[in-house]
């Protein structure tokens, strides 16, 4: 069973007598076949993670599992995990075939024409068949990209470890290799591990997703529970693109008080609240109505300050009537046929059952 478990499992560095805590006490259970995205900002500890799985790094504490057997001091040699890397890392002397064939030559006494069957399978499988007696030189990044991949599948190991494999090329080669690895990754029933610090592809690849900032896991779930049920304004500020609007909020009984406007609350919303008063309120732009007149207490007049075309939407940022942009905008996102203007007059609407609500001072989604 490659079942892979990250128990209370935390990485201290010492930086010239400075104590770092890269990774802090994160568990994390990756089943059998599973296709997990560590997500998070640049130095939140995420490439830390993957190298202890590997057994590039040593664990301070906790325990990394592999099914039933405790991998904390098995060489990274041993463990039955591959990884890729953002770099490639593939030898520039040797032909792609050479490449491919090296970590099963240097690590098992696996017959020479079983190699050969294996790395040529694997070349077909990832369409670079007819380039296996070429040198890395010779190849496109993308190409490059597909040896590294493919070194890493003849191995067949119980677990893949990715670490922004995709981060070196182009932006529409990286959208077809991100559609192309998760349906390898589908194929192979391989579990995976997958690092990146960008949110959009790890929405669309993963079964779920983690989500690091300074080392602590804030969430991990399906990527449409981080995106509907955020644990978190971390989380909610992360995940979605454009970023969930957020407003400080005072609370006067049921009533929720902006700068820019009062958003009354059922009696349901609030029976959530508790007694917190120091709230933010955050409601996604895509959640954000434009309407043609004030139907109700939660709709609110706006000025359109700039309209981003996107084609088959636009992202319009906005500001409460008579505020200042420079003040801060909020953005909704609408449909693209919707002509909408900078300076206009407009009305847009908050739904209740799209608004979030958190505890200010811990962050904490109370609904
Ligand atoms: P990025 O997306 O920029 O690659 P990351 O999320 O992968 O970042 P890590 O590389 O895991 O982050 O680093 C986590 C923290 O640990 C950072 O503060 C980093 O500076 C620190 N760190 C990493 N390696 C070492 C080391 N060998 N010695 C000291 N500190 C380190």
């Amino acid at each position: 069973m490659a079942r892979l478990t990250l128990d209370k499992v935390t990485k201290v560095f010492d930086d010239d007598g400075e104590r770092i805590v890269a990774v802090d006490d994160v568990s994390v259970e990756i089943g059998d076949g599973e296709f997990l995205v560590l997500v998070g900002p640049s130095g939140c500890g995420k490439s830390t993670t993957l190298r202890m799985i590997a057994g590039l790094e040593d664990i301070s504490d906790g325990e990394i599992r592999l099914g039933e057997t405790v991998l904390n001091d098995i060489p990274a040699t041993d463990r039955d995990i591959a990884m890729v890397f953002q770099s490639y890392a593939l030898y520039p002397h040797m032909s792609v075939k050479e490449n491919m064939a090296f970590g099963l030559e240097e690590a098992t006494d696996m017959p020479d024409d079983e190699i050969s069957r294996r790395v040529e399978e694997t070349a077909e499988l990832l369409g670079i068949g007819d380039l296996i007696n070429r040198q890395p030189s010779e190849l496109s990044g993308g190409q490059q990209q597909r040896v590294a991949l493919g070194r890493a599948i003849v191995r067949e190991p119980e677990v893949f470890l990715m670490d922004e494999p995709l981060a070196n090329l182009d932006a529409k080669l990286r959208a077809e290799m991100r559609t192309e690895l998760q349906q390898i990754q589908n194929n192979l029933g391989t579990t995976t591990v997958y690092v990146t610090h960008d949110q959009v592809e790890a929405m669309t690849m993963s079964d779920r997703i983690a989500i690091l900032d300074e080392g602590v896991l804030q969430q991990c779930g399906t990527p449409l529970e981080c995106y509907h049920q955020p644990n978190n304004l971390f989380v909610a500020g992360f995940i979605g693109e454009p970023s969930m609007n957020f407003f400080d909020i005072e609370r006067h009984g049921s009533i929720l008080v902006a700068d820019d406007f009062e958003y009354p609350l059922s009696d349901t919303t609030v029976s959530k609240l508790g007694n917190t008063t120091d709230l933010t309120l955050g409601i996604r732009p895509e959640d954000v109505v434009l309407k043609s007149s004030v139907e109700s207490d939660t709709d609110y007049h706006a000025i359109v300050d700039v309209v981003e075309p996107k084609g088959d939407e636009n992202v319009v940022h906005l500001v409460f009537e008579g505020n200042d942009p420079e003040n801060g905008t909020f953005k909704a996102v609408i449909d693209g046929m919707k002509s909408v203007t900078a300076g206009q007059r407009i009305v847009v609407g908050f739904p209740e059952d799209a608004i979030h609500v958190f505890e200010a001072s811990s962050g904490k989604a109370l609904r």
